[in-house]
């Protein structure tokens, strides 16, 4: 991996149009490294059109990720919702595969009311028989829980963490504004090196030279995460952040969520490279 690549979830809104191939073009054009194939709604590329992307993304030189469909909760109370998300998870790395992206991300679970812990088995348990079935179909592509924004959701850093060093083939998507929006805090160059610090801890520095991270200013209440916002309009402290990816060497993707997707993912290119 070559440095941090900078890059949108989602086409840019300045492409052609909306497709992923015009996507992979803009951002090649806006002279970003990568972009997020959103399969939020579901997964609706096939396998030729996945291998068009792919080839696609190497021609241009841009890296790829996936988001996989909202539609996921690995602790829901009937098995056959269970099942239907380990689906979504599996079809999202299986078409990832194919286009050459080397991670999916996904929202893991809600909570229900249950406490943490049991949730977390009941996640661990679906999230091992993924990784199982993805192991027999010899497929490579990073399996990535995201950390997520609001109290109600399963998601914590320290839960992502937990299940990254439990299980293999996981790895961590870390949200930094997400993590803000939730705890309130980790908003400041100190703080965010502490994340950076306990993933080197817990899971080796790989886990730094090969990191997720989605970015994006973001408006939140006493639940969390409201909604994401453009990072001049929100109080992320951007430059922070960044300043901290940088001192401690980090690679990957950048994942820009804001609202003006390459706008702001412009601004943290720019704003990494003149540190
Ligand atoms: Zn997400």
């Amino acid at each position: 991996m070559a440095g941090l690549l900078f890059g949108t979830g989602g086409t840019p809104h300045s492409a052609k149009t909306a497709s992923t191939i015009d996507g992979i073009k803009r951002i090649a054009e806006l002279g970003l490294g990568c972009m997020e194939i959103e399969f939020v709604q579901g997964v609706k590329m096939g396998e030729a059109g996945a291998r068009l992307v792919g080839e696609m993304a190497t021609k241009e030189g841009v890296k790829l990720s996936a988001h996989a469909p909202y539609f996921i909760n690995l602790n829901a109370r009937e098995s056959e919702k269970i099942r239907a998300s380990q689906y979504r998870i599996l079809q999202t790395a299986r078409i990832a595969a194919i286009c050459g992206a080397q991670s999916i991300v996904f929202h893991t679970a809600f909570y229900l009311g249950d406490p943490p812990e049991k949730a977390y088995n009941t996640v661990k348990q679906s999230l091992e028989e993924i990784l199982s079935q993805l192991k027999r179909e010899n497929n490579r592509v990073w399996i990535r829980p995201e950390v997520m924004g609001k109290l109600s959701q399963f998601g914590t850093v320290e839960e992502i963490l937990d299940l990254c060093t439990e299980l293999e083939g996981l790895a961590p998507c870390i949200d930094f504004a997400h993590w803000h929006a939730r705890s309130g805090m980790f908003n400041s160059y100190q703080e965010f090196t502490s994340i950076l610090l306990q993933i080197k801890e817990r899971l080796g520095t790989a886990a730094l030279d090969n990191m997720h991270i989605h970015v994006s200013g973001i408006a939140y209440g006493k639940k969390g995460e409201t909604k994401h916002l453009n990072l001049k309009e929100s109080d992320f402290q951007y430059k922070e952040l960044l300043k901290a990816l940088k001192d401690y060497d980090v690679k990957g993707l950048v994942i820009c969520e804001s609202p003006n997707l390459e706008g702001d993912a412009l601004l943290l290119q720019v704003t990494y490279n003149t540190l």
